[in-house]
């Protein structure tokens, strides 16, 4: 922006663009839309669960039919996408039921683009709900303690992303952050034919302590040690930037940054620098914060979450996933019809 254009007062006053709600909206340089939205949600097996998650108010662990439920709701309310979590009733070192061809997500896919052919559904792929010791990767124990293997946990991804697309999933979304992963799914969907199938990558994914309560929902809290040999430094920028072309060099189409309050920077970057499609996670402890918050009428739910997302997209989200979804589509229409 060119300082020396901008108008000087008293000529220039901003405050004239800000005198009534028709005005504002009219110069309005962010808007934030349902279309824009995405809801994740977590399946478990059996008929008519619905288990809370403690720390994620709202939020719950469903079996398929309840799932179903919740999916068509969010449909209904105009949120065009869900983002699937699968949780396993037996984990092994193996992550089998991640590429079971009747695991619960396969199994779940299949019923969605039955029941609601149009709501698009896209699967987190990754390993640690599966694995027994929670981590995202194949583990190798010796004398020094575990190491967490990157390439022998490619293969295991790409058979879970390639199982999801097969029983129908619209995009996949690697979450595990190990190297060279976009690459071996890409390849492996292309030589089953599944080339149109678009992935969206957790690029950038920080180690970040904002997912606490996610790891009760997902039942994916590792046993040992933590993800900082694989999840980035919350201290760095211009890796994410790295990261994030890697993917895209290996075939990613969507991005994504992770969590996403904290790491607006981040996100603008991404944007500024690549103009990919861009999505932001609002993680589960973003949602917690508003919720406990809210809970004490400390603060106004709607508007804080309106506003959170909202900055969201400002900063260069395309795309914003947050388990409010199908709350902040009914605030917007509601907003609309008034
Ligand atoms: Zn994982």
């Amino acid at each position: 922006m060119s300082l020396h254009l901008t108008g000087q007062f008293p000529a220039y006053r901003p405050r004239r663009l800000r005198q009534s709600a028709v005005l504002r909206q009219l110069v309005s340089e962010t808007q934030l839309s349902a279309r824009s939205l995405i809801l994740p949600l977590f399946v478990r097996g059996g008929r008519k669960v619905r288990r809370p998650i403690e720390a994620m108010p709202g939020v719950f662990q469903l079996s398929p039919d309840e799932l179903l439920r919740d999916a068509a709701a969010a449909q209904a309310a105009g949120v065009p996408a869900i983002l699937l979590f699968g949780i396993p009733d037996k984990k092994d070192a193996r992550a089998s039921g991640a590429y079971a061809r009747n695991g619960i997500v396969q199994q779940t896919v299949r019923l969605l683009k039955k029941e609601l052919p149009e709501l698009l559904v896209i699967t987190d792929v990754c390993l640690c709900e599966y694995m027994e010791h929670g981590h995202c990767g194949v583990v190798q124990r010796d004398k020094s303690g575990a190491r967490i293997l990157n390439d022998p946990t490619l293969k295991l991804l790409a058979r879970t992303a390639s199982s999801h697309v097969a029983a129908g999933a619209d995009l996949v979304a690697p979450s595990d952050m190990m190297d060279g992963r976009v690459r071996a799914i890409r390849e492996e969907l292309d030589r089953l034919g599944f080339t149109e199938t678009p992935i969206l990558s957790y690029a950038a994914k920080f180690a970040s302590a904002f997912y606490g309560p996610f790891r009760d929902a997902a039942e994916s809290a590792p046993k040992f040690g933590d993800r900082r040999s694989y999840q980035m430094d919350p201290a760095n920028g211009a890796e994410a930037l790295r990261e994030v072309a890697l993917d895209i060099r290996e075939g990613a189409d969507i991005v994504m940054v992770k969590p996403a309050l904290a790491y607006l920077d981040v996100l603008h970057r991404v944007k500024t620098e690549f103009g990919y499609p861009t999505a932001a996670y609002s993680v589960s402890a973003e949602h917690a914060m508003v919720k406990a918050a809210a809970a004490r009428g400390w603060i106004d739910e709607r508007a804080v979450t309106l506003e959170s997302l909202l900055a969201m997209r400002r900063a260069g989200a395309d795309l914003v996933i947050t388990y409010a979804a199908t709350d902040v589509a009914k605030w917007l229409k509601e907003t609309l019809d008034r």
